[in-house]
C-alpha cells in the first residue's frame, strides 16, 4: 500500500464505527462521509448541519433507541427458550439516565409492545411521567426517598391502573408506607460485592442505596407487614460494569440473596430486579477496559437465565438498564472554528542548527533513546538557569520544535525500514509520549461542560469521528478544545484499536508523522487522528454515544449551553426530521 492509500475499512476501525449497537445506522458512504442510514436513506451528517446553518447540534437518532429496546427484548426471549425459563421479562427505563421529554416519549411509544415500564427516583421525574398517567398502566418502580408528596402522586398512578412498587431503604420509608397499606413494596438490598469501575461506590455495604440484611432483619421485628407486602427484590451493582467476572459475581450474589430471603419467610417476592450495570461498549473491541467491556448482552442474559432457571418457581426478571438503551441515540456534532499549534512550532528555517547531522549517525531506536535523554536533561537545565531575551527565547523554541520534528521523522524512517523496532518505541515512556503527542489543537464550537459533562466529571471516554473525509488517511493528531475558558474543556485522549494488518508507513499520520495505530494493538494516543481542513472547508467533528446521562448533567459554564437539536425518526418507512432551536449561546 503506498502512503496515499487509505481504506474505508481501516477508517471504520480507527474511528470505532464497527459497533454492535449502532450497527449499520451510523455508517460511512462511498465518498467518505459519516452518514445516518435509515431505511433507504443515507443522510450525511455534514449536510444536515450545513442545511440548517448549525455550527453545533445534537442529532438524536430515535430509531437507535427502538433498535436497542427490541434487541434487549428479543435476546432475552430467545435465551429464555434455551433455558426453559418461565418467569418472563419486565423491562423498565431508569429515568435518571435521560429524563428529557423526547427520550421518555420514545421509550413510551417504542415500549408499548413490550410493556416497558419506568424506574423513578424523584418528584420531578414522577411529575414528568404524569404526562402518561392516564394512557394506561405500565409498571412503575419508585426507588427514591419516600415522602407524603411523593405518595400523593403515586396514589394517582395506582388509581390509573399502573402497577406501582415502592422500594424501602430505611425505617423512615417504612414509617410512611405504614399509612399506605395498599402499596406493594420492593426491598432494595445492598450487595456485599463491589465491582470495579467508576461507579463502584454505589454498591457494597458503604453504598448510598439500600438496606443491609441486618437492618432488614431488625426492621422486620417492628414492621411485621414487610413480609407479606414485599413483591420485589432490587439490587443494583453500579453503572458500566465492564468486567465479565464482576457481572458473574454480582448475578450469583443476587441469586443467593433471593433464595435466602425466600427461605427466611419472604415468600411473596416474585420479581427480581437486577438494576443497571450492563456496560455500554463506548469502544466495541472487548478489551475488558472501562470503555470496552469484555462481554455483551448475550453473555449477560445467558448467565442470568442460567442461574435463575435453577429455581423451582421462576421469578419475573426486571431489566433496568439505561446507559445501554439510550447512549447511542445522541450524536454531538461541532464545527472546527480554529486550529492552533499544540506546542511551539518552528518559525524560521534553522540552517545554523544542524539537527540532521546530529541524527545522521543514529541507526536504531536504542541509539535514539540515549540522545533523547541527554537532550532532555540539557533542555531542563537550560530552562532553570537562563534569563532569556525574547530573541533567545524564540531561538530556543525553534530548536526544540526542530529537534522534535527531526526525531519524529527519524522514528518514522527507522520503523518503516524495520517495523519490529516499534516495540522499542512503545516500551520507552519518553518516546511513546513523543510519537503519540498531538501537534495541533482544534477549537470546536461546543462546550464540554454543556455537551459531554461526564468527560470532565468522570473522565468518560466518548468516540470522536470526523464527519467527512473518512476515505482519507488522517494528517495529524489533535487535541479538541472547547469554547470555555477552562483548561478542563479539552479532549486529549484517544484509543486506537485497529486489527487489519497494514504496512508500517500506514501506522503514522500523514503530516505530523505521529503513531496512530499498530495492527492488533490497543493504543492510547494523546490526540484524535484528524485531517487538516483545506482553506474554506467546513470541517465537522462528531462525538458519538452521548445519549445517556449527558442531557440532565449539562452545565452552564461560561453561559455556553443548549445546542439546537435535529431529531430523526422513522414514520411509516419515511424519515421524519424535527428541529428544536435552543437559546443557549455558542459562537
Ligand atoms: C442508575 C441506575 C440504573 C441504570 O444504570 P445503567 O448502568 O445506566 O444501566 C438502574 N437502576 C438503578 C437503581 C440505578 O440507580
Amino acid at each position: 500500500m503506498n502512503r496515499e492509500e487509505w481504506d474505508i475499512n481501516v477508517a471504520k476501525e480507527l474511528w470505532g464505527l464497527n459497533h454492535s449497537i449502532r450497527g449499520s445506522i451510523i455508517a460511512v458512504d462511498e465518498e467518505g462521509y459519516l452518514v445516518i442510514s435509515l431505511g433507504e436513506q443515507k443522510i450525511r451528517v455534514k449536510n444536515l448541519l450545513e442545511k440548517h446553518g448549525f455550527d453545533v447540534a445534537y442529532i438524536r437518532v430515535l430509531p437507535l433507541i427502538e433498535r436497542t429496546m427490541r434487541t434487549v427484548y428479543e435476546t432475552f426471549t430467545e435465551l429464555a427458550k434455551v433455558h426453559d425459563f418461565k418467569g418472563g421479562l419486565q423491562p423498565v427505563f431508569p429515568m435518571k439516565v435521560n429524563p428529557i421529554e423526547v427520550v421518555i416519549d420514545a421509550i413510551w411509544r417504542y415500549g408499548e409492545k413490550y410493556r416497558w415500564g419506568f424506574n423513578t427516583g424523584s418528584l420531578g421525574e414522577l411529575e414528568l411521567l404524569s404526562k402518561y398517567l392516564e394512557k394506561g398502566g405500565r409498571i412503575l418502580i419508585y426507588d427514591g426517598v419516600v415522602s407524603d408528596s411523593v405518595m400523593k402522586i403515586l396514589v394517582r398512578f395506582k388509581g390509573n391502573g399502573w402497577r406501582v412498587i415502592i422500594d424501602v431503604e430505611s425505617e423512615h420509608d417504612l414509617d410512611i408506607l405504614s399509612k399506605y397499606p395498599e402499596f406493594e413494596i420492593g426491598l432494595r438490598i445492598k450487595p456485599l460485592f463491589r465491582p470495579g469501575g467508576k461507579w463502584a461506590h454505589s454498591a457494597g455495604l458503604e453504598g448510598k442505596f439500600g438496606l443491609t440484611v441486618n437492618t432488614l432483619v431488625k426492621l422486620r421485628e417492628e414492621y411485621k407487614w414487610i413480609e407479606e407486602r414485599s413483591r420485589l427484590l432490587h439490587i443494583h451493582p453500579g453503572s458500566q460494569i465492564y468486567k465479565w467476572s464482576d457481572i458473574e459475581a454480582f448475578i450469583n450474589e443476587a441469586y443467593n440473596i433471593f433464595t435466602q430471603l425466600q427461605s427466611h419467610g419472604f415468600t411473596s417476592i416474585e420479581i427480581v430486579d437486577l438494576g443497571g450495570g450492563l456496560a455500554y461498549p463506548y469502544l466495541d473491541t472487548r478489551n475488558g477496559t472501562i470503555e470496552s467491556p469484555d462481554y455483551g448482552l448475550i453473555e449477560y442474559f445467558n448467565h442470568i437465565l442460567k442461574v435463575f432457571s435453577r429455581l423451582e418457581k421462576h421469578p419475573t426478571l426486571v431489566y433496568e438498564g439505561g446507559r445501554y438503551i439510550v447512549s447511542a441515540h445522541r450524536i454531538l456534532v461541532a464545527k472546527v472554528v480554529d486550529i492552533r499549534p499544540y506546542s511551539t512550532e518552528q518559525a524560521q528555517s534553522l540552517r545554523s542548527v544542524r539537527v540532521e547531522d546530529f541524527l545522521s549517525n543514529v541507526r536504531s531506536i536504542d541509539d535514539l533513546k540515549k540522545l533523547v535523554n541527554e537532550y532532555k536533561k540539557y533542555i531542563h537545565k537550560s530552562k532553570q538557569v537562563h534569563q532569556y531575551t525574547l530573541e533567545e527565547r524564540e531561538l530556543a523554541e525553534d530548536v526544540i520544535s526542530k529537534v522534535r520534528d527531526e526525531l519524529l521523522a527519524k522514528i518514522y524512517e527507522l520503523v518503516r525500514n524495520k517495523p519490529s523496532q516499534i516495540e522499542s518505541v512503545i516500551n520507552d515512556p519518553l518516546l511513546y509520549k513523543l510519537v503519540t503527542s498531538p501537534s495541533k489543537r482544534y477549537i470546536l464550537n461546543f462546550s464540554i461542560f454543556a455537551d459531554i459533562p461526564d468527560s470532565v466529571l468522570v473522565n468518560q471516554y466518548f468516540q470522536v469521528v470526523p464527519a467527512q473525509r473518512l476515505n482519507e488517511k488522517p494528517d495529524v493528531l489533535a487535541v479538541l478544545g472547547d469554547l470555555t475558558c477552562d483548561s478542563m474543556g479539552e479532549i486529549n485522549e484517544y484509543i486506537s484499536h485497529v486489527k487489519t494488518p497494514l504496512e508500517a508507513s500506514d501506522w503514522f499520520t500523514k503530516m505530523d508523522l505521529r503513531l496512530m495505530l499498530i495492527p492488533g494493538r490497543r493504543l492510547k494516543l494523546g490526540g484524535v487522528p484528524l485531517h487538516l481542513p483545506i482553506k474554506g472547508e467546513n470541517y465537522y467533528i462528531a462525538i458519538l454515544d452521548t445519549g445517556a446521562y449527558q442531557d440532565p448533567l449539562a452545565m452552564k459554564h461560561n453561559l455556553i449551553y443548549g445546542a439546537p437539536e435535529i431529531i430523526l425518526d422513522e414514520k411509516n418507512g419515511e424519515v421524519e426530521v424535527k428541529i428544536i432551536e435552543k437559546n443557549g449561546k455558542y459562537l
